[in-house]
């Protein structure tokens, strides 16, 4: 293999944005990743492309008044920093939201990147001011979904290859940072059997040699722990009570954590393990990929949402408000899952699944497709899918029957009809006025206010048990892990400190592995589209920084 300037370990978004400025740069890279190359882009290519951005043009053409001061105000209400640990996370939140209200969306649309023309309202709050969540819909979903934002860097990288600087190292997994005098000065581990397994299946982990590169520079970019049930569960925090038994994955398995071990064993200090970000609104994939495959619900903010004994969840945990606040009280319940009950209505117009691959329209970049599927009549085709093939869908035009069923899929019968039946009536009454005491209502209505919402996202008002807008459908909802948001700590210019706070010489670190930079820089909470425009800085920053120092 080619000699090198440096190393980045991942190929995932973060890895292919710090190549490709270290390629742009002239200078030479190896890029290794444990998987095949049909898996390069990481997590990245599965992701919805959704991207938090501040004052974008897409906002304003929709009258939606953002700011740097109003997105950073949410940031903190969000992040909740409090910890002496959280001084670089939040210097790089700082120079993030700052990066999201400036140059972001330029750069990424001088290289061709285009979003959907009405942005999403993703975690919405339902506190004061100054708590969690965004004032104002940011979430941009880029056209072509994941691949429409990893297309760009591949391509970038791959041009780096054409022009002899970089070299890819696929089924490399690396097991050890190499180290002299102090400093990191390359990787060593075992090169994996070829594979050829979809993108993203589980692929062999069976060594057939042995390696080690050398350079004076080692980016790590290897992504988070959402794949490796036991590592959730060793940094689960206290404040979400007892880690959940069961889980639904929301990664494939390549996100398996064993990076972040590998380079504190090297020296580098990891801070804020126990924040992660997992979902609520998890159903299990009727054809995984990977191991528990599971998919997220992004829903809208009608469903009526029930604990597993039936007793609806306080406010403001709403379905798309607060999802680590919804974890924390389900996880209070005593048990893992819960339940949203919907109209054939409200799940037309509301569910949406996160992915690229449960978005065919926008992935495929058709127009046609989206209209159809968002704005025609019946739920777009992979909603209706789970609806019918789905483990954790029931659906019937009788609430006591939908009951009934909704029982067979837990181990214990734990719903209690009445109990139920008076959460569905007594919500249904406060449908017949245009202003409520029900605060979900009243979110409902605040919704539809925005246009976008109205036109796309959000269902007319309606009872539950309006025959006209049945079926009643009922989901189970599972633990979906996700994303890591603490890990190693960086400095700003992605260089990874040692536990005295010094940079560790040779290494850098960017993406999910760094908390996205400097170890956390979301804190305790995201305000979402935070994660993709993470790797895109942080990768950034390093490979611009590493560029510099082989300079
Ligand atoms: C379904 C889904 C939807 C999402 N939607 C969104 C969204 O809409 N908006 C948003 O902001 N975020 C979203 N995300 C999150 C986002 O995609 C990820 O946080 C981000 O892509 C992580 O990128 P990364 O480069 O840090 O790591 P990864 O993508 O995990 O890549 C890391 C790479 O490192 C390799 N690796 C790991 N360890 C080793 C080792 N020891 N040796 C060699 N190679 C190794 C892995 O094989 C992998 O290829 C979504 C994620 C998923 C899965």
């Amino acid at each position: 293999m080619s000699a090198a300037d440096v190393i980045v370990v991942g190929a995932g978004l973060a890895g292919l944005v710090a190549t490709a400025e270290l390629a742009d740069a002239g200078r030479r890279v190896i890029l290794v990743d444990q998987e095949g190359e049909q898996s390069l882009g990481g997590q990245a290519w599965w992701s919805f492309g959704g991207l938090f951005f501040v004052d974008s043009p897409e906002q304003r053409r929709w009258r939606i008044k953002d700011s740097f001061e109003l997105a950073w105000q949410d940031w903190l209400g969000a992040a909740g920093f409090d910890r002496p640990e959280d001084e670089w996370p939040r210097r790089w939140a700082e120079a993030y939201v700052h990066f999201a209200a400036t140059e972001k969306r330029r750069w990424l649309h001088d290289m061709g990147v285009r979003w959907l023309p009405y942005p999403g309202w993703a975690e919405r709050g339902g506190y004061t001011a100054t708590g969690h969540g965004n004032s104002v819909p940011r979430f941009h979903v880029t056209w072509g979904t994941g691949p429409g934002i990893v297309a760009p860097f591949e391509r970038r990288v791959r041009e780096g290859v054409a022009r002899g600087l970089v070299t890819f190292a696929f089924r490399h997994r690396v097991d050890a940072l190499l180290t002299e005098a102090g400093a990191v000065c390359g990787v060593a581990g075992k090169v994996l059997e070829p594979t050829s397994v979809p993108r993203g299946a589980p692929s062999s982990r069976t060594e057939v040699g042995d390696f080690e590169l050398r350079a004076p520079v080692v980016i790590v970019t290897s992504g988070g722990i959402g794949g490796n049930h036991d590592l959730v569960r060793r940094n689960w925090p206290e404040r979400l009570g007892k880690p959940p038994r069961h889980m639904l994955s929301g990664v494939p398995d390549h996100v398996d954590g064993r990076m972040i071990g590998i380079a504190q064993q090297a020296g580098a200090n990891v801070v804020n393990p126990d924040r992660m970000w997992h979902y609520t609104e998890g159903i299990a994939y009727y054809e995984p990929i990977w191991t528990r495959h599971g998919i997220r619900i992004l829903p809208g903010p009608s469903p009526l949402w029930l604990d597993a004994r039936g007793n609806r969840l306080p406010v403001p945990l709403f379905p798309g408000f607060d999802t680590l606040g919804t974890l924390e009280h389900i996880m209070r319940t005593g048990f893992e899952h819960t339940w949203f009950i919907v109209s054939q209505k409200i799940i037309e117009k509301e569910f949406a699944l996160s992915g690229s691959d449960q978005n065919p329209d926008i992935t495929g970049k058709s127009v046609p497709d989206l209209l159809r599927s968002r704005l025609a009549s019946g739920a777009p085709a992979p909603v209706e899918a789970f609806k019918q093939r789905g483990g954790d869908f029931v659906v019937e035009r009788d609430l006591r029957r939908l009951v009934e069923r909704m029982n067979e899929l837990t181990d214990e019968p734990l719903l209690d009809y009445g109990t139920v039946e008076r959460e569905v009536l007594a919500r249904d009454r406060e449908m017949a006025n245009p202003y409520t005491k029900d605060l979900q209502v009243t979110a409902i209505r605040g919704a539809r206010r925005y246009l976008a919402d109205r036109i796309t996202r959000v269902a007319a008002p309606h009872r539950l048990l309006d025959p006209d807008a049945g079926p009643l459908i009922g989901v189970k909802l599972s633990i979906l892990t996700r994303k890591t948001l603490g890990g190693l700590e960086t400095d700003l210019s992605a260089r990874a400190l040692t536990t005295s706070g010094e940079p560790l010489p040779g290494l850098y670190a960017a993406g999910e592995v760094a908390g996205f930079g400097g170890g956390g820089m979301h804190g305790y909470r995201s305000l979402e589209g935070t994660f993709l425009g993470g790797c895109l800085f942080s990768g950034r920053i390093a490979g611009r920084a590493a560029a510099a120092e082989v300079a």
